[in-house]
């Protein structure tokens, strides 16, 4: 049994639980039942100010603290997040909706963040230049950025703010923290364990509360040095816009469009597998999630087969209970849009196979048929925005060459993915794809491990791996003149 002590005090600032100015506070809906779950406090721009203070005043010593010491803290939090797997996973689907092993499975992503950058920590490395002018010395030196702010969305609430405050803190660099409105129990569990863990006071700050005054709070704040957002490539525009004024550094994970690119000789039951692994998890409300098929025209009937023999068998319903492949979308808005591709894509001439209208459910939450399209053309809505819900698009192709102009024809540049035995083409097409990442057979890219980031309007930046450290970190050049 969850239960929520005193959530109304939801704003972490300076190492103190405390509720809103205002008083105001907002429900915590369960998207599967809309059950109220809790509520939490709605801070406005006083309170990103005071975090924005405490954050700044906690910079100095957190930042001058040996890497060694800041690494153990965040061993701890690793610890402490796998030790809590379980109310961490039932919370994380009671108020964003995913079924409970995805959820298990995004807190252990999450505790795994904290161990990756526990041990990056460690090697902030700095570089020594030979000079050109004699009696010099060259040195380059990683600094911390300062104080950051991470604004988070709701699809992952707890590994999204686990991939950008671990290497955060692993750098030396003190936070603000948004979360999605929709999901600020995750985000309150996670900071209470980095407090447990031994962060000091004011090095983690927790806004829950309103995007835009906590947002222009943030972006007007010249203490501010960086903000690394995920979420909408329209929110991540107007974060640079807000942001040049303070010329801020900006590290952005915005939206995708993925193809999936089957070629006829790829391993067709695996290639299936992982499309609708791809497409279905967090039902389809994931950036790096395929939202468009190319099959060779060879081999599109077998495909297809066994797309429609898998997609019969998920079961929607309330991801705490066994067996759920499917939850709830997040909310009504999710399941329009959802809705306005398929009505658009119906009235273009497109074929529905599967699904193709909203799941009833013995719920009350927005629940979406897992649906399978062809007879797809480009000019459809679904060829060119993120659905962000359970619907997969399929197109046919002949030529290589033709397939990867098509799937390189976006604004968007995160994930791609492709399925072939051949490794002469696996090589050949993913160096083709103008995308931040490419799956070749594989659409589970993201490890803490290795760089994850989107280019043109998916974004700009870099999350896990060594370069994500790079993120927060100010490169000082230091040259002296010394008496030899
Ligand atoms: P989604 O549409 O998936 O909710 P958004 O990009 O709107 O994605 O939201 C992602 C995060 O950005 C959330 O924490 C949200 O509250 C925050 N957000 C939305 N609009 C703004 C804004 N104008 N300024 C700052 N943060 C914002």
């Amino acid at each position: 049994m969850i239960t929520w002590d005193n959530s109304l005090n939801s704003l972490f600032i300076n190492g103190k639980w405390q509720g809103s100015i205002s008083g105001r506070s907002e429900s915590v809906i369960n998207p599967a039942t809309h059950e109220k779950l809790t509520e939490v406090a709605w801070a406005g721009r006083t309170e990103a100010e005071s975090a924005i203070q405490s954050a700044s005043s906690a910079f100095p010593s957190w930042s001058k603290m040996t890497a060694r010491e800041r690494s153990k803290i965040l061993y701890r939090t690793h610890e402490l997040l796998l030790e809590r797997v379980d109310r961490l996973s039932t919370i994380l689907t009671m108020e964003q909706g995913k079924p409970l092993a995805e959820a298990r499975g995004e807190i252990r992503s999450a505790a795994n963040f904290f161990l990756w950058y526990a041990e990056e920590a460690n090697r902030l490395y700095g570089e020594w230049i030979p000079s050109s002018i004699p009696g010099k010395r060259l040195l380059v030196k990683p600094e911390p950025i300062g104080v950051i702010a991470a604004i988070t969305p709701w699809n992952f609430p707890s590994s999204m703010i686990a991939r950008k405050l671990a290497p955060a803190l692993a750098s030396g660099c003190t936070v603000i923290l948004k979360p999605a409105p929709e999901t600020p129990l995750s985000a309150i569990e996670l900071v209470s364990i980095l407090a447990e863990a031994g962060v000091p006071d004011g090095v983690v700050n927790l806004v829950t509360g309103d995007a835009l005054e906590i947002g222009s709070a943030l972006m007007e704040s010249r203490d501010v040095r960086l903000i690394t957002f995920t979420g909408s490539t329209e929110v991540g525009k107007l974060l640079m816009k807000g942001s040049a004024d303070t010329l801020k550094k900006l590290s952005l994970e915005l939206g995708g469009h993925a193809p999936i690119l089957v070629f006829e000789d790829a391993n067709l039951e695996r290639a299936a597998n992982q499309t609708l692994a791809s497409k279905f998890r967090n039902s389809g409300q994931t950036c790096i999630c395929a939202n468009r098929v190319y099959v060779h025209e060879n081999v599109k009937e077998r495909f297809i087969d066994l797309l429609q023999n898998k997609i019969r068998h998920l079961k929607a319903g309330n991801g705490l209970e066994k067996g759920v492949d499917l939850g709830p979308l997040i909310n009504r808005q999710s399941l329009d849009k959802v809705q306005s591709h398929v009505e658009d894509a119906i009235q273009k001439g497109a074929n529905v196979l599967n699904g193709g209208a909203p799941l009833q459910v013995d719920l009350s939450g927005h629940f979406y048929s897992p649906t399978l399209l062809t007879k797809v053309t480009n000019d459809m809505k679904v060829m060119q925005e993120e659905t962000f819900g359970p619907l997969l698009p399929l197109q046919t192709f002949i030529e290589e060459s033709d397939v990867i102009h098509r799937a390189n024809n976006t604004d968007y540049g995160l994930a791609a993915y492709l399925f072939t035995e051949n490794l002469s083409r696996a090589t050949r097409v993913s160096e083709a794809l103008e995308y931040g990442i490419v799956g070749v057979n594989d659409v589970f890219p993201a490890v803490p491990e290795a760089p994850f980031g989107g280019i043109k309007q998916s974004g700009i930046g870099k999350e896990g791996g060594a370069q994500g450290i790079h993120e927060y970190v100010n490169i000082k050049y230091i040259s002296t003149i010394i008496d030899e």
